[in-house]
């Protein structure tokens, strides 16, 4: 059973006239609730000392008490908030910590139908992401166990520019991001491995960069991978400037899960972007996505 953290606040959180496809999360749970090999869960909500992790106190209890001024929201998107917002936020976070408890435990895989928040930075929110739960996760992993090595991949097609900035003193976090290097965000911070992907690029070309950044880092000597497994890659996404398709997708998919599977490393997985016209095929990507990490869990046990 693949274990997968979900809450109808991830859609409900979000104002109906926010630009944002809100839909996404609960089209997909929709999806996923047929799967027998999948089982979706509720997230519990993080605490003020768990997000303090990653973040500054200022900043959370700012958020916490929804007083955010209009700047710093502007900033982050996702308007106009609606007073649920900070329940959805805490409950995002909460899942990913979940998630990644269960994979540690297990030695298998787990995830969230939210999150990958990557681009919320330390003391404040950008680009839809309002607390880093990748970040949040690698920090509190190391709480857990002290000499780990953590892979951070993410293969969103946007930087992971928050993730590398709160982690870019942790030498024990790998933090790896490939995204198309025209894209959001436009400053780029420094991740330990940056792969700016040209505009248009393809599933083969695509599937020849990673792999050669797999061995490169030599991603298997990882003890945990915290995978942002964003679908803005895909070449209908409205944001994203890649070109793939939902099979070159699934075959991106496999090479990580493939890291559980034949060397037993624990994954997280965190949804990431997704954001095609029209939105059903970025259900598409991230029902793949799941399923695919189903089976893996379900050859790694046989
Ligand atoms: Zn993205």
């Amino acid at each position: 059973m693949l274990p997968l953290f979900y809450h109808p606040i991830y859609t409900e959180g979000i104002d109906p006239s926010a630009r944002f496809p809100r839909e996404r999360y609960r089209l997909l749970a929709e999806r996923l609730h047929k799967h027998e090999t999948i089982e979706l869960r509720e997230p519990r909500l993080a605490t003020r000392d768990e997000l303090a992790l990653a973040h500054d106190l200022r900043y959370i209890d700012t958020f916490l008490a929804n007083q955010l001024d209009e700047k710093a929201m502007r900033r982050i998107g996702l308007r106009p908030w609606t007073p649920a917002i900070v329940e959805r936020t805490l409950r995002i976070a909460g899942g990913s910590l979940q998630a990644l408890d269960l994979a540690l435990e297990t030695r298998g895989i787990a995830g969230n139908l939210a999150g990958g928040t990557h681009h919320a930075y330390r003391d404040f929110g950008s680009g839809y992401c309002i607390f880093n739960d990748v970040a949040l996760c690698a920090l509190n992993a190391l709480q857990q166990k002290k000499d780990q090595r953590i892979l951070s991949l993410d293969l969103d097609v946007h930087q992971g520019d928050g993730t590398a900035s709160i982690l870019a003193r942790e030498p024990r976090v790998f933090t790896c991001s490939i995204h198309a290097q025209s894209n959001f965000p436009f400053r780029k911070q420094r991740s330990d491995l940056d792969i700016g992907l040209e505009d248009q690029l393809g599933d083969l070309s695509y599937m020849e960069i990673l792999e050669r950044a797999m061995d490169e880092i030599e991603a298997d000597r990882f003890d945990l991978i915290l995978f942002q497994a964003g679908v803005d890659t895909l070449a209908e996404d409205a944001l994203g400037n890649l070109a793939l398709t939902r099979e070159g997708l699934r075959k991106r998919n496999q090479k990580v899960f493939e890291l559980n599977a034949q060397h037993g490393i624990p994954i997280v997985i965190f949804m990431g972007g997704g954001y095609a016209k029209p939105i059903e095929l970025t259900v598409d990507a991230f029902e793949d996505l799941f399923q695919q990490a189903a089976q893996a869990v379900s050859s790694a046990r046989a």
